[in-house]
């Protein structure tokens, strides 16, 4: 039986990760059928052209780009969550029966510190980092793209430095002080819901949300064009990760949601840290960690690894063990 016992690559880094090559690949295979060239920094100067100001595009750009992910995102897995369709897709929820129906009081109440921390803080301080990161950033044109081997480069390094600044950050805030005080906020939601990802106290917004992602575009000094591509990554597994649902093709939710519904493990992003401080033995030996992969098959992960797999596994060594003595 196929039972997998450590991290995989793709479960690591977002599938993102990968499917950047892939497009990258066909994009080159259609110029040289069209005889054309630089397809996406063509797409890229399109967007600067709306307003070519650096100042301007960096700021305004920055976050009308990053809320429009976020709320198309967000609210097109709360629209699963509402309409509780496709009923096809069912089987892909992480907890099943969990928010169904969704508990609307409690997301009422928790609206308003989502919008908060969306509409008021997030402009506060990307307007704080562009305005002094005209010191700390990249100082490249804001038409500038990368090559797609430093892209690629930056995507990995990228994650693995907001690994780091999320995971301690994130512990930091499980001690019991900063808990009860801080991060109490954001647990309310043991089955998290996608739209409510944001929904944590303001000092916990910028330290464990915020600055996981703007000190490696710093760190790194990435141009605006591959800072809004790694924005996407995290704002993406950020939404997945709190959406409730396992879905084909896409990073698997199943680490953070193990954290929501224990408390006490899984503080990182990747597992990286989590493996190497032990923080994640538990995960580690229930059926969750064999289902947290990226699945490429329309079969949920329950049907491909039921609930009884380790157990099986298990009398299937068992036997095999018996047969070796015997
Ligand atoms: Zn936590
Ligand atoms: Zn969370």
């Amino acid at each position: 039986m196929d039972l997998k016992n450590s991290l995989t690559s793709f479960d690591i880094f977002h599938p993102l990760t990968y499917y950047i090559p892939i497009i990258y690949f066909i994009t080159r295979v259609l110029e040289n059928f069209t005889n054309t060239s630089n397809f996406w920094t063509k797409v890229w100067n399109k967007i600067v052209d709306i307003n070519d100001d650096d100042y301007t595009f960096k700021l305004y750009g920055t976050i009308i780009y990053t809320s429009l992910i976020y709320w198309i995102v967000g609210l097109l897995y709360f629209s699963m969550d509402v309409t509780q369709k496709p009923k096809s897709f069912r089987k892909y929820k992480t907890q099943p029966d969990a928010n169904e129906p969704l508990d609307y009081k409690k997301i009422l109440l928790a609206l308003p510190l989502v919008l908060f921390n969306q509409l008021i803080l997030n402009p506060i301080v990307t307007c704080i980092f562009v305005t002094i990161g005209r010191k700390t950033l990249s100082s490249a044109h804001i038409r500038y793209t990368t090559s797609f081997q430093q892209l690629m480069i930056d995507i990995i390094v990228y994650q693995l430095i907001y690994e780091a600044c999320f995971y301690y950050a994130h512990r930091l805030f499980h001690h019991k002080y900063f808990y009860a005080k801080i991060h109490k906020v954001h647990h309310k939601f043991t089955a998290p819901v996608s739209l409510m990802a944001t929904y944590a106290h303001p000092i916990e917004h910028i330290f464990a949300n915020m600055l996981p992602i703007v000190i490696p575009i710093s760190l790194l000094k990435l141009p605006i064009s591959t800072s809004w591509i790694v924005m996407t990554l995290t704002t993406i597994a950020t939404l997945g990760d709190h959406s409730g649902y396992h879905l084909p093709f896409l990073h698997s939710p199943q680490f953070h949601d193990w954290h929501h519904a224990k408390f006490s493990e899984c503080y990182g992003a990747m597992g990286i840290l989590d493996k190497f401080h032990g923080t994640s033995k538990n995960f580690e030996k229930a059926i969750n960690s064999i289902r947290h992969r990226t699945i490429f098959s329309m079969k949920s992960v329950v049907e491909l690894y039921p609930d009884d797999l380790i157990e099986k596994s298990n009398i299937e060594a068992k036997n095999s063990e018996n047969k070796k003595i015997q």
